[in-house]
């Protein structure tokens, strides 16, 4: 089958490799759609992949095949993968699965190969069923808006102000949720003009190029001069923690939803003087997976809007070098197999 593979001196090669092999306890997954993820990047520059690693974790498909232990799955289910995790640790206990230790297995992040290939063998417990009038893209793309819906769980707020500093596409889906939730007025500091009319067609109440415009002159006027309750720091960018700071309210929230793997500076005494809550988000559960897919087939979700670069596997070495590590492109999807 074909693969994107990642090669230390090349970067991603797209090779024939062989089809995975199918053990007892096993399914085997036909891939529809692979998202590229910003991690996907980060672990690729990063260099911290092993010779021949295939990555590709935001993805859906179909089952063709499982083994014969494997009880509750049949073949021509459509699915989106997930890891799995023990259920019994002190983590898994507490509903927080992506910290389980014990058993957690994952694709296409640095464990068990990906999904940037044709066919992908998975564990029956990471598999989420794909409900009626989800198409396979937006499927692909329910893991984006679960991350996003995991940082407004992370924040602990249900309703009340909310600005997202950054409109990569967890920044965007944080804007959708955000108004589905029942936030407001949400609105979303953003350079780039593209990103800023997605968040338009999510229904956002207001949008702020923070290059042209004055953040701190905006957060005063959307907010009658106390600051947003909530403040979601999407962009990665290290400066953007304490600019979400001094937008936030006395007793407002900060979630770090973007990651970080650099130093930062901050003034402590923005915490002790408005008593901030600073907070991050890590990863997302079955459960806001689970919840992305029931909205999208309500037609309250829809993550398409997202895709600027809907392209074949074997484009994704050049795509990568001309579009993503350019950070031209949005969300580049992979049509691997047949769309459904
Ligand atoms: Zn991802
Ligand atoms: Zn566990």
């Amino acid at each position: 089958m074909k693969a994107a593979v990642f090669r230390t001196s090349k970067g991603l090669v797209i090779e024939d490799v062989p089809m995975p092999q199918l053990d007892d306890g096993e399914v085997l997954v036909k891939v529809a759609n692979t998202g590229f993820c910003g991690s996907d990047h980060s672990m690729i520059e990063t260099g911290i992949l092993s010779e021949g690693y295939i990555l590709g974790h935001e993805t859906s498909g179909i089952i063709s095949k499982v083994g014969k232990n494997v009880k509750g799955h049949v073949p021509g289910m459509r699915v989106v993968i997930r890891p799995t995790f023990c259920g019994t640790c002190r983590d898994c206990r507490m509903g927080k699965p992506y910290f389980c230790g014990n058993n957690r297995r994952s694709i296409g992040i640095g464990d068990l190969p990906g999904a940037f290939a044709e066919y992908i063998t998975v564990y029956p417990q990471m598999l989420i069923p794909i409900p009626d009038g989800v198409d396979s893209q937006n499927a692909a793309l329910a893991e984006a808006f679960a991350a996003a819906l995991h940082g407004i769980k992370c924040s602990r707020k249900e309703k009340g102000s909310a600005l997202v500093i950054g409109g990569g596409p967890i920044g965007l889906a944080l804007v959708r949720l955000l108004k589905i939730i029942g936030f407001g007025p949400v609105v979303l500091s953003e350079p780039l003009e593209q990103k800023r009319v997605i968040a338009e067609s999510f229904g956002v109440d207001g949008v702020i190029d923070p290059f042209s415009e004055d953040l701190g002159a905006c957060v005063f006027n959307t907010t009658g001069g106390i600051g947003f309750e909530t403040v979601f720091e999407c962009s990665g960018v290290a400066d953007s923690i304490q600019t979400a700071m001094d937008a936030a309210t006395r007793s407002g929230t900060v979630c770090v939803v973007s990651m970080n793997f650099g130093q930062i500076n901050i003034a402590p005494t923005t915490l002790n003087f408005k008593e901030i809550w600073l907070t991050g988000s890590y990863s997302n559960t079955h459960k806001e997976n689970i919840q992305c897919l029931q909205w999208m087939a309500e037609g309250k979700v829809d993550g398409r809007a997202l895709i600027t670069d809907l392209i074949t596997l074997e484009k994704l070495p050049q795509v990568y070098m001309e579009r993503i590590h350019t950070g031209k492109a949005i969300k580049v999807m992979l049509q691997i197999g047949d769309k459904f």
